[in-house]
């Protein structure tokens, strides 16, 4: 029960690219493995590697930007992976699997699962080989099971906490939805964003937990942020600046919307959207950010209103005299901009 990185992938690249210095970053859970891998790399092939420090929470997190500034010629953003294995000028996605089974948590379920017919099943980037295995473990119990399609970002039945366009496809096909893994983070995503019964099969505790309560205690404290900023005069739009996240597009069209309604806006742009950094814009009333739309609704701690792009399309709504509706049941949250850089052609060598 351990998650690996892909290091064949990795010493192939090498091997192919040769490059003169790398920079890797990958989320807190990984960051162990990272560091092997780094000096696995150093003792084979004498390539010096660079850990960037930085927050990474998603595949949205990459450090394309950081290449040339650190004098490197590629990078490798470790645990996230997708349709697209190549991310800008210089990135590779590196996948990182979790060998656990989930045979047990899956058996344990099946009698609670019962009421349920047509099963929809979802999981996150490491556990992605262990779709087929409960798929079929579920059909043999009786269940109809569905995965959703792959498309241009999303492998098949993958979500990320910002898209969950893979399986929402099949909301209307199935009566719950099983996520794989510990993540409820991930699980309560799809219960917000496609509105069925959502259930995490964790294979570690080995049991099953119905995400319905949190989904919906998020989804009241989202909708009480939508209305509380409704009075503010007084807006700043947050541009994030994580390579994956940069929105202004949306950041110009919201404030459009505030600006055409009477609201006034400050822009700003922040890498790390946290309470510390937003505290100091203290005639701000209310913002809007259009980077992860998680930072929104997970974020308790914000003292003001902190609205993601589908709360903020929910409180223009409002203002333009339109109804609230369930604004968080939608594909996406936000149009990650991943895999839509243009890769430039380039020539690394040592
Ligand atoms: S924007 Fe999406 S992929 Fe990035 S950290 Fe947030 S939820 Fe994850």
């Amino acid at each position: 029960m351990t998650v690996k990185i892909d290091t064949e992938r990795v010493f192939n690249l090498i091997e192919e690219k040769r490059p003169s210095r790398i920079v890797i970053n990958a989320p807190g859970g990984l960051l162990l493995q990272t560091m092997d891998l780094m000096k696995a790399v150093e003792r084979k092939y004498g390539v010096q590697c660079v850990l960037v420090g930085d927050s990474c929470f998603g595949i949205c997190d990459t450090v394309d930007n950081e290449v040339e500034k650190l004098g490197a010629t590629m990078a490798l953003h470790i645990g996230h992976n997708a349709t697209v294995q190549t991310v800008g000028d210089y990135t590779y996605l590196v996948d990182a699997k979790d060998d656990v089974k989930f045979e047990t948590v899956v058996q344990r379920s099946i009698p609670m699962l019962s009421k349920y017919k047509r099963i929809g099943l979802a999981t996150f980037s490491q556990h992605l080989d262990e779709l087929e295995p409960v798929k079929r473990q579920l059909e043999g119990a009786g269940f109809e099971v569905y995965l959703g399609r792959k498309n241009s970002l999303l492998l098949a039945s993958q979500t990320f906490g910002c898209d969950f366009s893979t399986v929402f496809e099949n909301t209307e096909k199935v009566d719950a939805f099983c996520y794989l893994g510990q993540s409820e983070f991930h699980a309560v995503g799809v219960a917000l964003a496609t509105g069925k019964p959502t259930f995490l099969l964790d294979p570690y505790m080995e049991e099953m937990r119905d995400m319905r309560a949190e989904a919906e205690e998020r989804q009241k404290r989202a909708i009480l942020a939508v209305y509380k900023a409704l009075d503010a005069r007084v807006f700043g739009v947050v541009t994030g600046l994580k390579e994956g996240q940069i929105m202004t597009a949306r950041s110009k069209w919201i404030t459009g919307r505030l600006e055409a309604n009477g609201k006034k806006v400050v822009q700003l742009a922040i890498r790390d959207i946290t309470p510390d950094r937003l505290a100091q814009y203290t005639h701000v009333e209310a913002f809007v950010q259009t980077a992860c739309p998680r930072i929104s609704i997970d974020g308790y701690t914000f003292k003001k209103p902190v609205l993601s792009i589908p709360q903020a399309d929910a409180l223009v709504g409002l203002l333009e005299g339109r109804e609230i509706k369930d604004f968080l049941h939608r594909p996406k949250w936000i149009e990650l901009v991943v895999g839509q850089i243009p890769r430039a052609q380039v020539v690394v060598s040592r």
